[in-house]
């Protein structure tokens, strides 16, 4: 499956920058930019400019940068597909995918296949005792059906037989429904209920399986595969999202029958993940689809530590707009058991009753012995990497007063251990002075001549770059404005492929140099010039290298190309490239 690129376009169209990053971050307006802190390096001052002519964010400090599916890329920590996802449904549009392009993601249909296949064996007589299971935990087979429950009888190839011969071994193989052992495939699922788990576009992606009889695991999932990335799906989102256009709040539980107990009784919000702990991903995805969550956990030990994993999963990201709240079980009780012992109105209770994050964050505070100074010193040595994962601005504010106010004493001013920090070693430059060499400059200067008139890239004067393959990137850039000459730098960015050139892209684009055509035109030449002469300069650095020393294979073709492109050879480089083939090691 693949995203259509018009519907990109009407994304990038559509979106807005500054309303995306303003809903993660506080946006100040000064000049022609909105600025903030940029949460990609630890920044003190606002160093991070959005820009909402040219749908374009740049951090002067780490040159992070690029237009608003970038920035929730990198945000976020999406891939491209969950960013448009992300995008599209803040604008509440829904992503048309387009079928027939083979894609290594795109799920095996062999996964929907079995899940057709084990959902038949749900009957009396292949399943007596798993549908005394499901019967016993007052699951029906309409629910049943919901979730596409079925069974898998205790053998080695039911399902292999069911296949048939003719499936080739690599699609048997990327399945993850058989173990290969000795050139033979093994049904991976034996004597077990199975809960088909599918994407967010509805396509069955793996499964997992509880064990009827005695025998270990009790619950067995599909092994990672191209298509199925545990730390990313939820199990029973798209059920959710099925039925509920607008969804008004997600729940999240730990297993499969968790979700399914709740949906027997009427809570047919539930998610769960997928015997890992809440993630990163996990919680971008959910504030996808809600601002309201609550996250339930049992009572014991595990479930706090696995309630605590979810808070510090959850700072970095976390918005004003979003509501998050914690449910706690008591001992021997998860949800499933809690809503079959008490009903639906006790479970309503429990939501009622939850705690809020910042409620829940502060009772961790309020764990240590706040009397004593030592006590107050350890409780802000906890508080601040945490608080300092917060990239919101104003959360951060609150959480840090409330802190101060707990601890007394100012956590803000206070430091953070050093490796707690984000580590982006671009980072690390003199913010006051980042070293740009000459040959970014001028390509950075290129870039604003011609984003300010786009009319120049019809110039000859692009001539003298040509045919060296290092500039191709420019050229496709020139030919973008030669079609269109009002194109929107945001779609130019998108077809720049080196992450290092679309920084260089963005900053001209930030820089929005004020030039007449004219000078426009002169800056483009000189820049070119310094272009050239690094080239020159290069020649002789490599010549020198060689003469001297030796010079890698990689070199080598290099110096060739310099000189093969130039536009008179002279006698000289005739015998430099005799020297240059003839030596070859
Ligand atoms: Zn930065």
């Amino acid at each position: 499956m693949s995203i259509p690129s018009s519907f990109i376009d009407q994304l990038i169209d559509q979106a807005d920058i500054v309303e995306v990053v303003g809903r993660r971050l506080q946006l100040n307006k000064k000049g022609s930019n909105f600025w903030c802190l940029c949460p990609f390096h630890d920044d003190s001052n606002p160093s991070m400019a959005v820009n909402q002519d040219k749908q374009f964010f740049y951090c002067f400090v780490c040159q992070e940068s690029g237009n608003a599916i970038h920035f929730l890329r990198q945000y976020e920590n999406l891939d491209f597909v969950d960013a448009i996802e992300t995008l599209a449904s803040s604008l509440g549009l829904t992503v048309p995918y387009e079928n027939g392009k083979q894609d290594r993601m795109k799920p095996s249909g062999l996964v929907e296949q079995a899940v057709r296949f084990y959902q038949k064996n749900l009957n009396d007589q292949i399943a007596k005792k798993a549908i005394q299971y499901l019967k016993d935990r007052s699951i029906t087979g309409e629910t049943a059906k919901k979730f596409n429950i079925g069974f898998a009888e205790d053998k080695w190839d039911a399902l292999s037989n069911h296949l048939g011969k003719d499936i080739p071994v690599n699609e048997l193989e990327a399945s993850g429904l058989f173990s290969h052992k000795d050139n033979k495939f093994y049904d991976r699922f034996r004597g077990r209920i199975i809960f088909p788990i599918r994407n967010i576009k509805g396509e069955f992606i793996a499964m997992g399986g509880r064990i009827i009889d005695e025998g270990e695991p009790k619950y067995l999932n599909s092994p990672e595969t191209a298509f199925f990335n545990k730390s990313n799906e939820l199990f029973g989102l798209f059920e959710v999202k099925e039925a509920e256009k607008k969804i008004a709040s997600l729940i999240v539980v730990e297993g499969y029958m968790d979700v399914i107990g709740l949906y027997q009784h009427g809570i047919k919000n539930a998610v769960a993940t997928l015997g890992t702990a809440v993630t990163p991903s996990h919680v971008a995805k959910i504030m996808r689809y809600t601002n309201k969550i609550f996250f339930a956990f049992d009572g014991d030990l595990a479930g706090g530590k696995a309630a605590w994993k979810a808070v510090e999963n959850t700072f970095p990201i976390i918005r004003e707009d979003v509501n998050i709240h914690f449910v706690f079980f008591e001992a021997d009780h998860d949800p499933d058991s809690f809503i079959n012992e008490y009903g639906l109105q006790a479970f309503q209770k429990l939501l009622d009753e939850s705690i809020s994050l910042s409620e829940y964050f502060l009772s961790k505070i309020k764990d240590f012995n706040l009397e004593t100074l030592e006590g107050r010193a350890q409780a802000a040595a906890f508080a601040i990497p945490v608080i300092h994962k917060i990239n919101n601005a104003v959360i951060k504010e609150i959480y840090a007063n409330e802190v101060s106010q707990l601890c007394g004493m100012d956590v803000k001013t206070m430091h953070v251990p050093q490796d707690s920090y984000k580590t982006n070693q671009k980072a690390n430059q003199n913010p006051a002075n980042p070293v740009i060499p000459v040959r970014v400059k001028a390509l950075i200067n290129i870039f604003s001549a011609l984003l300010k008139h786009p009319a120049l890239a019809q110039e000859e004067i692009f001539k003298g770059l040509k045919e060296d393959v290092k500039f191709t990137f420019l050229f496709d850039v020139i030919a973008l404005y030669q079609q269109s000459p009002d194109i929107k730098p945001s779609r130019v960015l998108e077809s720049l492929e080196s992450s290092q050139i679309q920084g260089y892209f963005s900053q001209a684009v930030i820089a929005e140099l004020d030039l007449s055509e004219e000078n426009a035109l002169k800056l483009i030449e000189d820049c070119i010039n310094v272009l050239l002469k690094n080239q020159k300069d290069r020649e002789q650095i490599l010549k020198d290298k060689y003469n001297v020393t030796s010079i890698t294979k990689v070199e080598r073709r290099d110096l060739q190309k310099i000189i093969l492109n130039k536009e008179e050879i002279s006698d000289d480089d005739r015998d430099w490239l005799k020297k240059l083939s003839s030596n070859q090691d």
